[in-house]
């Protein structure tokens, strides 16, 4: 007998390939899988900066209550009882439910949104998993890229301030995917004159209102998403952040009488979207 057809050959090749796509498959069920773990680990620490940074930069006068406080030291607490929470009550997600939402030691509810920034970011970090194909550079600079951004986007939304310190974070991975990706002289020379013609706007809004139109913290952010996507999205970036801070704007006025919006979240969101749709 002819062991060696071509029957059994091309049937062998057929095998063999379909192993392959099944351990591709696998491999990259559990890179998703990685990604949104690693984006779970994220949010809990973004959860922690979120505390710790309005005490640290002294946003409320919280300072004096806590005045060793660092960005890793002491460990984690409970914000009510100020009990350090045991190891088990940093993994994420899980513990919040397996806790029922209350602190171990004195029961008062934990905010939903801790579990809920976890689970945001476990979800963009697969997402852009899925955008990047595997974990490498674009998908650790994008996921860094995305942290600043929701970070910038809860401080600003709390407290009104963007942390000069998050702007450079995302300044820094606007320059990282210009060198790798793009050419660093377009990503400048968007960043330069973005950072120009809304410093021409916001000086006459401010000499026409006889007040204090928009932050610097939004305007540079703005320039470093005109950095990190090009000059050419920046109609993309105004139009979608205006419409979101008008809808957010309509939205919750009804529950607060406040004059003004936060439009750092509104900014954030559209450098999110383009992130995904790019
Ligand atoms: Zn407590």
């Amino acid at each position: 007998m002819f062991i060696y057809s071509p029957e059994i050959i091309l049937s062998n090749i057929k095998t063999i390939l379909q192993l392959f796509k099944r351990q591709f498959e696998y491999y990259y069920f559990m890179e998703i899988l990685y990604a949104f773990l690693l984006g779970l680990i994220f949010g809990s620490f973004l959860n922690s900066l979120s505390y710790r940074i309005p005490i640290i930069l002294n946003y409320q006068n919280a300072l004096k209550d806590f005045p060793d406080l660092g960005l890793s030291f002491p460990r984690s607490f409970c914000p009510n009882c100020k009990a350090p929470l045991s190891a088990f009550s940093l993994i994420p997600v899980l513990s919040y439910f397996i806790q029922l939402g209350k602190c171990k030691s004195c029961k008062k509810n934990i905010s939903i949104s801790y579990p809920f920034f976890e689970i945001l970011m476990g979800i963009l970090f697969a997402l852009m998993l899925i955008k990047a194909g595997s974990i490498n550079y674009i998908f650790l600079i994008n996921c860094l890229f995305i942290f600043a951004l929701i970070l910038i986007a809860r401080l600003d939304e709390s407290f009104f301030k963007i942390p000069f310190s998050l702007n450079l974070i995302v300044f820094f991975n606007g320059i990282l995917i210009n060198y790798y990706f793009s050419s660093l002289s377009l990503g400048f020379s968007s960043f330069l004159l973005c950072l120009a013609v809304l410093s021409a706007i916001k000086f006459l809004a401010d000499f026409i209102l006889k007040k204090d139109s928009f932050g610097w913290g939004d305007i540079i952010l703005i320039s470093n998403l005109s950095l990190f996507f090009s000059i050419y999205n920046l109609p993309f970036i105004l139009f979608v952040s205006s419409l979101s801070g008008i809808i957010w704007y309509f939205f919750k006025k009804r529950n607060v009488l406040e004059k003004t919006i936060a439009f750092g979240p509104h900014i954030a969101l559209s450098g999110i979207w383009l992130l995904f749709i790019l």
